[in-house]
């Protein structure tokens, strides 16, 4: 039998209807911004995995680090004990966090660092004894698929089996380049008549949406709007952190700080699950007390895993080197010559970059549904052409790793050009 035979055997993927769905590509190995099959054919990985994967694959600086930790110490449990690569990340990120960020927590994945959020700020006012049960939500945002992170996220065919198990969430518009009012007045609206808790948002790009973006001044106004109502804010920059945005994270545009920050995907460069929600010391305190009861009571088995530590730190140097924030600089330039090169394109509607994420969404006669028709056709052109892109609807778009070399980068370029054409 062939890896793909075996798989469709025994396997059940992510996000897919294996009725209907083409049998997964077995990749065998990977250097850098490429992948290669079981029939060794190449494909260029413009997405970086699912956005984790900035340094590139099989990345043998931090491969030493990781196997260093695991041939000293690769596991002890966080309840009761620490560990000097917990500390190490937590120095790290304190320092290159917003200066309001104090306190670190470890989980798995952005579903639980969100889920850990949300948690926080619900308890938050419980342990104030404050009724506030509400979590507020942009419209299409996408938080992680445990039940909390779920119930904030406002893709529906995500969440549509489980309408009306949630905990309440209410949703705002994301603010439009010259109708931001509408936004704000939402926001205001909704903490008027809800006894809200928390704000939770993807800063400036919405990523599951589409790459979809907005400008750092309506967040900073929207900050300001919860900070006036006593309201804790949330920035999930699961996607959007370690360099993506061209930033370090995508809260350095923004003038207003956050209570919390959710970090994840890029925090070991696409190595070893792990993520890490951030809060302010006002926030700890609330928790700091001689009543049990008011501890945090959420944990996880491999909390900050001291492998995924050393990940971790390893990934951060790697982003802090000279060299990585050049490859940032010219991946974001040659985004911008492209966008320029096809935004006026008839088939193309409208087409956007920030950092090394750039998005173009494409012309189509028909309401194009996420995973829908044209969906299909660009994503089996691509993977027939060896490149990896996940379209979203109509909506194409690249997060390369940032070692990408210009030549591969040009050939994704052309690649999306040839797309274009196509459909
Ligand atoms: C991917 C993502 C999540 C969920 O992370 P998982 O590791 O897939 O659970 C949460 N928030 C944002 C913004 C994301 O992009």
């Amino acid at each position: 039998m062939t890896l793909q035979e075996k798989d469709s055997q025994y396997l059940w993927h992510p996000y897919t209807q294996h009725k209907t769905s083409k049998t997964p590509i077995a990749i065998s190995r990977g250097e850098g911004a490429l992948l290669w099959d079981e029939n060794n054919k190449e494909y260029i990985d413009a997405i970086a995995s699912w956005w984790v994967n900035p340094f590139g694959h099989s990345n043998k600086f931090i491969a030493d680090a990781i196997y260093k930790q695991l041939t000293t110490l690769e596991h002890v449990l966080f309840g009761g004990f620490t560990h000097e690569p917990a500390i190490k990340v937590a120095e790290k990120l304190i320092e290159i966090l917003p200066e309001n960020q104090q306190k670190i927590f470890f989980s798995d994945n952005g579903s639980t660092a969100v889920e850990v959020a949300i948690k926080v700020a619900l308890q938050y006012f419980f342990n104030k004894g404050e009724k506030r049960t509400t979590i507020i939500a942009f419209e299409n945002a996408f938080h992680g698929d445990t039940f909390a992170a779920m119930a904030a996220s406002g893709i529906s065919f995500y969440t549509q089996a489980f309408q009306g198990m949630f905990i309440d969430v209410v949703r705002i518009p994301v603010p439009v380049k010259g109708e931001e009012q509408v936004s704000f007045d939402s926001l205001k609206k909704v903490i008027q008549n809800h006894n809200c808790a928390g704000f939770i948002f993807e800063p400036l790009v919405q990523g599951a949406a589409g790459m979809v973006m907005y400008e750092s001044e309506s967040l900073a106004k929207l900050i300001a709007i919860c900070k006036e109502n006593n309201v804790l804010t949330i920035a999930d920059e699961v996607m959007t952190g370690f360099g993506k945005t061209g930033k370090t994270f995508a809260m350095n545009y923004v003038s207003e700080v956050p209570d919390m920050m959710c970090l994840s995907k890029a925090l070991t460069g696409g190595t070893i699950p792990m993520a890490i929600t951030t809060f302010t010391q006002d926030i700890f305190d609330a928790f700091y007390d001689d009543d049990i009861n008011k501890a945090l009571f959420h944990g996880h088995t491999f909390t900050a895993n001291p492998t995924g530590c050393a990940a971790a730190l390893a990934s951060i140097d790697l982003l802090q080197t000279d060299e990585m924030q050049a490859n940032i600089r010219r991946i974001n330039k040659s985004h911008l010559q492209f966008q320029k090169k096809i935004e006026s394109h008839p088939k193309v509607i409208t087409a956007r970059t920030l950092g090394v994420i750039f998005a173009v969404e494409i012309k189509s006669n028909t309401e194009e549904s996420y995973y829908g028709s044209m969906r299909t056709k660009l994503y089996n052109f691509f993977i027939e052409n060896g490149i990896v892109l996940r379209p979203v609807g109509n909506i194409v778009y690249i997060l390369p790793p940032y070692i990408m070399t210009d030549e591969q980068l040009q050939k994704v370029y052309k690649t999306i050009e040839e797309a274009i054409e196509m459909v």
